[in-house]
């Protein structure tokens, strides 16, 4: 992704989509005054279109929008793998809203009315999170992958892995404790070419844990009898 290469004394990028003109225009000034460059859509359809087209740093989306709503909006981002952070603005404490956006994958929310400042400080914690390790950085027990860097530590020592092993291993790591089936892992690591009788994926399973395992204990791979493998959970 092309954020992680940005300077840190790039203003930070904000889209603000919200309808009402008075939030919007209190919002913005604040926003400004603490040095974001902030972009403001008063309606669904074109808050989409910028969010769908532009790079921010991060959306501040109101859910009653005239046009799309702020939940369809965070869905159609999130359905095109669009993981820039969102901060939902609702209306009323419902609590039914806050659950759907929170699955649909906000990041996080603020009810009305709210100051300035709180938003503000929900922004930078959002932002911290997602340049931070949270997001570039996968772990499982003491194993550790960094997607930027590409390194991976077995309790602080580095371990090497050829590409394969490594996008094996990303793969699981993805969702710790979620069952891979065999022909899932061929075509996602080797492409749908491959023959999905192959034994590549048990032979790589082998060498990853030959690799990442302790000498005693349990595997960190974890075998699912006749489905496949996935990552022991802590
Ligand atoms: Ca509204």
């Amino acid at each position: 992704m092309g954020e992680w290469g940005r300077c840190y004394n790039d203003a930070m990028k904000v889209l603000l989509v919200e309808d009402e003109t008075r939030i919007s225009d209190f919002v913005k000034k604040g926003l400004a005054e603490a040095g974001f460059d902030v972009t403001v859509s008063n309606h669904g359809d074109e808050g989409y279109e910028l969010a769908a087209n532009q790079t921010f740093d991060v959306i501040v989306l109101d859910i009653m929008l005239p046009g799309r709503d702020g939940l369809s909006i965070l869905r159609q981002l999130r359905d095109q793998r669009k993981a820039v952070p969102v901060i939902l603005l609702t209306a009323r404490t419902t609590l039914d809203e806050r659950l759907e956006g929170l699955n649909l994958g906000a990041d996080d929310y603020l009810t009305k009315p709210f100051y300035v400042e709180e938003l503000i400080a929900r922004i930078q914690a959002v932002m911290r999170r997602s340049s931070g390790e949270k997001l570039t950085t996968l772990h499982a027990g003491d194993v550790s992958v960094n997607l930027v860097t590409r390194e991976v530590t077995r309790s602080g020592e580095p371990v090497h892995l050829t590409v394969r092993e490594f996008a094996l291993l990303e793969y699981l790591l993805r969702t710790p404790g979620r069952v891979y089936a065999r022909t899932q892992i061929i075509e996602h690591v080797w492409g749908y070419d491959f023959d999905p009788t192959t034994n590549l994926v048990d032979v790589h399973i082998q060498r990853l844990r030959k690799k990442l395992d302790p000498p005693e204990g349990e595997s960190l791979i974890e075998t699912v009898r006749g489905v496949g493998y996935r990552i022991r959970k802590d």
